[in-house]
């Protein structure tokens, strides 16, 4: 007999997250080929771009051209990050199955990253939720430098889990706790997640972690021993927030997947195929991904060699 695997929902943010801080702007028939690649893997979840100042983000300014052209794989949904609601109607025009909404917990980073104050980007998110109260989009919220800001250090966790609480007024039953520069460890991951947990027990609350410091991985342990079952990862490990110092990649999908599997859990995402999209993914960028399992090969390949 075997046991049923717990799964843990994944969300693909390479074509967001990671493409928005490469200095080469990456084609949009390439970025619709690669989505359309990523589609086959069975993500629960792909960040497709993002509908924000075409200014701000050169790199993902084609975002409606490839919420157009992509193939939708029904069961995956297709997400955008809209910081406005200008952003938003855009989106929704789009057809995005989901908004992504972001807000940062740290003042100094909410205006770097949004032109703005935390309450004036609530303002917004109202706004936001009546535009989409008539559609078949569903919200998330994200709350950036949820474990620590480098323009503000400490973030209390009082103020993040304030923050949950503002968006679980607004109707949003979904919502990811980013640490944006990896400054998260896996104790004080286990704690924020747990307080966020017992605090709101009808928000899914997920995990969206960069490896700044080597501890991505670490903090996705320490997260599932307190039940978080969702989490962003990025492909080949890139990404970054242009708008905060020192940023750099997300946990790569490809470890996390590998670890994952190993402990037993199902992602739904198949490694080895996955892996075998890291080339084009390289080409498209120009340079050498991240990440160990890409370059290692998974336990299992070896095992079989
Ligand atoms: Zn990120």
């Amino acid at each position: 007999m075997t046991a049923t695997r717990k799964r843990i929902e994944l969300t693909e943010v390479v074509m967001r997250d990671g493409l928005q801080i490469e200095p080469a702007i990456v084609p949009t028939d390439t970025k619709v080929a690669l989505i359309d690649q990523l589609s086959e893997q069975g993500y629960a979840r792909i960040e497709v771009s993002s509908f924000v100042s075409a200014s701000a983000v050169p790199a993902l300014a084609d975002a409606a051209e490839v919420f157009a052209r992509i193939r939708r794989r029904p069961g995956t949904v297709y997400s955008a990050l809209v910081m406005t609601p200008r952003g938003a109607a855009r989106a929704l025009a789009a057809q995005a199955d989901e908004l992504s909404l972001v807000v940062s917990a740290s003042e100094a980073h909410n205006r770097a990253n949004a032109g703005r104050d935390i309450d004036t980007s609530f303002d917004g998110f109202a706004e936001i939720a009546l535009l989409a109260r008539d559609t078949p989009a569903t919200l998330c919220g994200a709350i950036a430098m949820s474990f620590g800001c480098p323009l503000e250090g400490d973030i209390p966790f009082e103020r993040v889990l304030g923050l949950v609480g503002r968006y679980a007024n607004l109707g949003v039953r979904s919502v990811s706790l980013a640490d944006t520069t990896g400054m998260g460890y896996p104790t004080q991951i286990a704690a924020l997640c747990e307080a966020a947990l017992r605090r709101f027990p009808d928000v899914r609350i997920g995990l969206h972690l960069h490896d700044t410091r080597g501890l991505g991985l670490a903090n996705v342990h320490a997260a599932l021993g307190v039940g978080i079952e969702r989490f962003d990862a990025s492909l080949g490990g890139l990404g970054g927030c242009p708008f905060a110092p020192g940023a750099s990649g997300n946990i790569c999908t490809e470890d996390l997947v590998h670890m994952l599997e190993l402990m037993g859990y199902d992602t739904g995402v198949d490694l080895d195929t996955l892996i075998a999209l890291r080339p084009a993914l390289e080409n498209a960028v120009g340079h050498a991904l991240h990440g160990h399992v890409g370059r290692a090969g998974p336990c299992h390949r070896l095992a079989r060699a």
